[in-house]
């Protein structure tokens, strides 16, 4: 496994990218977040611990995962030619196997027993729950009522696959008390438990960690597009959560000064505060779980309720990299509402066989309106980071009368 971590896309030695990142805890958790960085940062470039990883994507993840050429896509769209990478074909379904795997051997190397993480549609709890079985660690997983209801086949799968789901009653039940619940468990043993991020988010080391175990995408796709084309190509485009596999895609391209790179955030139904949940589009610098970054925030720096139809998507903060790679101009932010993600949802389906899901939606729904503005020799390169199963449900209820 290659990482970036030594050119300038490191953060600074108190884990700031520019102005954003740090570590806002609580005293008695700096010293445990030091022992992670330490260990981490000793791990990463041990032969042993960089095999194991390796042998773990290829074997059990399925990687690489394929980079496609959407030929009736780009038809349809009338302009560049569009390329996806299929991260949606990964074991579990998505991208998040690619840093819970590496966050689950890390823990397990630093002699932790348990895994410890919130969920919100259950897509991190899953995956981690996957990692945790494979790696012999037990794992415990907060989710708010409200969530349970509304994602039961995940909070299914997590128990087959061994771990305990905690249900989270108290506010409104959803991923922000989950995550308060799941922290509070974390400091009552942080020696023998792990807290396991689920994005490119939260006090150094995490949002430099995940982003390296979401590298693997970017170093791949690099390889894949240039012996498909013969060249690099001219576009990324990827969806913004927190935003780990978009820098897993970007990483590999950053120093590729003629490639622009779209950032995608969810413009949800609408620019008013409660309806979207663009924070690099709409948000200001500010703080959120234990880090500084752009952030949808009430006068009083309180974050903001946000609402995407992606659950993935729907979070107030965003990682301190694409914080600063917003300020420095290198990454260009743009926004997708729902419906737009919901007819490429079908539009993806219907011209090419795969189900998107909803997040990836977001993606494609940019890159068609790129492609389109563009002349036919240039190229998009996608990270398609999910495939939509865990989305029909939702899809049926609210459109199946229109669209099926
Ligand atoms: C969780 C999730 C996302 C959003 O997370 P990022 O950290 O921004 O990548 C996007 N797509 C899918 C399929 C997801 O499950």
């Amino acid at each position: 496994m290659q990482t970036a971590t030594e050119t300038k896309q490191s953060p600074d030695e108190r884990g700031y990218f520019g102005e954003y990142g740090g570590v806002f805890v609580p005293p008695c958790l700096e010293d445990i977040l030091l022992k992670i960085k330490e260990s981490y940062l000793k791990l990463k470039d041990d032969p042993d611990f960089r095999k194991e990883l390796r042998s773990l994507y290829t074997h059990y993840v399925g990687r690489p995962s394929p980079v496609y050429y959407a030929s009736n896509l780009t038809e349809e769209a009338g302009g560049a030619a569009i390329y996806l990478k299929r991260e949606d074909l990964n074991h579990t379904g998505a991208h998040k196997i690619n840093h819970c795997l590496g966050e689950a051997l890390l823990a397990k190397r630093m002699g932790k027993k348990r895994l410890i993480a919130e969920t919100g549609a259950g897509q991190h709890g899953v995956a981690l729950a996957t990692a945790a079985a494979i790696t012999k660690l037990k794992c415990s997983v907060y989710m708010g009522t409200v969530d349970m209801k509304k994602e039961h086949p995940n909070v299914t799968r997590m128990k087959i696959l061994g771990a305990e789901v905690i249900p989270v009653s108290e506010g409104l039940g959803t991923l922000k008390e989950a995550v308060d619940a799941a922290f509070a468990a974390y400091m009552e043993d942080p020696v023998n438990q792990f807290y396991a991020i689920g994005s490119v988010v939260g006090p150094d080391p995490f949002p430099m960690m995940v982003r390296d175990f979401q590298q693997t995408v970017g170093i791949e796709a690099r390889e894949q597009f240039l012996k498909l084309t013969g060249k690099l190509p001219d576009n990324l485009v990827a969806c913004i959560g927190g935003g780990s596999n978009a820098i897993g895609l970007f990483s590999a391209f950053l120093d590729e000064p003629e490639i622009d790179i779209y950032g995608v955030e969810p413009a949800g139904i609408g620019f008013k505060n409660g309806q979207h949940a663009a924070t690099l589009t709409m948000g200001s610098p500010g703080i959120i779980h234990g880090f500084r970054c752009y952030l949808l925030q009430d006068e009083n720096g309180e974050p903001s309720p946000v609402h995407s139809i992606a659950s993935g998507l729907d979070y107030p903060g965003v990682g301190p990299q694409h914080s600063y790679l917003k300020d420095t101009g290198r990454v260009q932010y743009r926004t997708i509402n729902d419906a737009e993600a919901v007819e490429s949802f079908f539009s993806l389906s219907r011209l090419e066989g795969i189900i998107p899901a909803l997040e990836s939606a977001h993606a494609v729904a940019f890159a068609v309106k790129l492609a389109g503005s563009l002349e036919r020799d240039k190229t998009i390169l996608l990270n398609l980071s999910g495939r939509g199963d865990k989305d029909i449900d939702y899809i049926v209820e609210n459109f199946g009368k229109e669209m099926l």
